[in-house]
């Protein structure tokens, strides 16, 4: 079997993986990417990050269409679903993203193998090929970019027929009357969401007593109250059992998280949505005894390396929160670190989105984590209803909340929700990694009228300034 030699062998192409082999190839490394689907752009491309944010987008249209418009002064008629038709634009846009690193491999002449990798010694892969038969690799620098899949439950078995997981949520034929979604994270909320404005009576099922854990408790409580509104409904501190599939749908066994009487849920369909895992299966991990992680995930040092030489990891399969761009800035990071530079993550300035109606965004620390770590702080707050642009959009739902050391005014953290909340973190997010101070945001000229201006008046707040509220 003939060998192809590569500087670079990148073991999985999502946001980490197709990342790291081009900046690879940019920074002049030979460079292959192993792909086992039959198309590039890993989790995020393909059943999650894309294809969720074209329904969110959709739906959200809908929903507009039926129920936002009137305030405006625009009369529509009878509007209606067309389900197969929104499946089709999420399908384009999958495939016009997916193409798209396609092309961006051809651009910088990395080599896409079709198949699954196997690491077979220090430097070797073997690629059981999609077309039938291996390929063998040799690579100065291995770089695993596996990803996640979703969390298993005991007692929910997911058939992506009536309990699904978010890849079956992506494709349901029909809108389910009553959909029951375990889990009230991010996936869970803007999946529900969809199915919600597309007429499902949505239930979210939440071990914890709050939905969005980890995020700032305020905003949590908020969150919920306006999807309470907008018709979804919530049972928190509560515990699934199981969920058995029967002839009239789902039903779905809980009892409260803290202990008590059992009770019985119907549902037409089952989102199982609790987390994700690290994916390493078929790896070869144990025999080239790359070290895990109590939680499965790929140990590694600060410059990715993992206590192999020569085998590095980003993105899910290693430990940090599960999210593309910190997949991606992990790619570039490890690609520059390889190639002699000085690659680095800045972790403390990672945000995260939730993309419902109004979207939440948050960088740097909550308030619980503040106080939890002794650090003391000044709070900011201002609300979207003082902000005109937000009363000219008719969405006044939320605020902008920022986090201040007390001594030195630098920003530690920001929780956004509202209108296009994860734009408006952005530039939060620009501040921080430029060390700002509270006053530096509040100081920067603002364009008016702008959703922006409610970062700027919250950066005000903080000390006690806001010029509108
Ligand atoms: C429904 C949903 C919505 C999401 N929305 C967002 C969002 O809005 N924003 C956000 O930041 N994140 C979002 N995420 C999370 C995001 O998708 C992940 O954080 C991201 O994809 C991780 O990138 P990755 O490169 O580490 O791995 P992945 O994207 O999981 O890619 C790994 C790839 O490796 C391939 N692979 C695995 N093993 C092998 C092997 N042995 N050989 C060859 N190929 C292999 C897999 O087929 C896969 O294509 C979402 C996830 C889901 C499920």
């Amino acid at each position: 079997m003939a060998e192809s030699a590569f500087d670079v062998v990148v073991i999985g192409s999502g946001p980490g993986g197709y990342v790291a082999a081009i900046r690879a190839a940019q920074l002049g490394l030979k460079t292959a990417c192993i792909e086992k689907r039959e198309t590039l752009g890993g989790t995020c491309l393909n059943i999650g990050c894309i294809p969720s944010k074209a329904l969110l987008q959709s739906s959200e249209i809908f929903e507009e269409a039926r129920h936002g418009m009137a305030v405006h002064g625009v009369r529509t008629g009878q509007v209606e679903l067309d389900l197969p038709a929104m499946m089709t634009q999420k399908a384009k846009v999958v495939d016009a993203n997916t193409a798209g690193i396609v092309f961006l491999f051809k651009k910088n002449k990395v080599e896409w193998i079709k198949g699954t990798g196997r690491i077979t010694g220090q430097g070797r892969i073997e690629v059981a090929l999609n077309a039938g038969g291996t390929q063998a690799l040799t690579a100065r620098h291995i770089v695993i970019a596996t990803g996640s899949d979703s969390m298993p439950l005991a007692g929910v078995a997911v058939d992506e027929r009536s309990i699904v997981s978010s890849t079956g949520a992506l494709e349901l034929s029909s809108v389910p009357k009553r959909l029951i979604v375990i889990g009230g994270g991010y996936i869970g909320l803007e999946m529900g969401s969809v199915w919600q404005r597309l007429g499902s009576q949505v239930t979210v099922v939440e071990f914890l007593d709050r939905i969005l854990p980890g995020m700032d408790g305020e905003i949590s409580k908020h969150m919920q109250r306006i999807l309470q509104k907008q018709g979804m409904s919530f049972r928190l501190a509560t515990r699934v059992t199981g969920a058995a599939p029967g002839n009239d749908g789902v039903t779905v066994g809980v009892e409260p998280a803290g202990g008590g009487p059992a009770e019985s849920l119907a549902a037409d369909i089952v989102l199982l949505a609790i987390g994700r895992r690290p994916y390493t299966s078929g790896l070869g991990l144990e025999d080239a005894k790359v070290a895990l992680d109590e939680r499965g995930r790929i140990k590694t040092d600060s410059r990715f390396a993992t206590n192999v030489p020569g085998i590095y990891a980003i993105g899910d399969a290693i430990a940090g929160p599960m999210l593309a761009h910190k997949a991606e800035d992990e790619g570039v990071a490890l690609a520059e670190i390889i190639a002699g530079q000085a690659g680095h993550v800045n972790y403390e300035a990672i945000p995260g989105v939730v993309y419902t109606w109004p979207e939440v965004a948050a960088v740097g620390k909550s308030e619980e984590q503040l106080k939890a770590e002794g650090i003391a702080y000044k709070s900011g707050k201002f609300p979207f209803t003082a902000n005109g642009r937000a009363r000219a959009m008719a969405t006044t739902d939320g605020f902008v909340k920022l986090l201040a050391d007390a001594a030195s005014d630098r920003i530690l953290g920001a929780h956004i929700l509202g209108p296009n909340a994860g734009d408006l973190i952005a530039e939060v997010v620009v501040g921080m990694e430029f060390g700002a101070a509270a006053e530096d945001i509040a100081r920067t000229s603002h364009a008016h009228p702008t959703l922006n201006e409610a970062v700027k008046e919250a950066a005000l707040a903080v000390a006690g300034r806001a010029i509108h509220i």
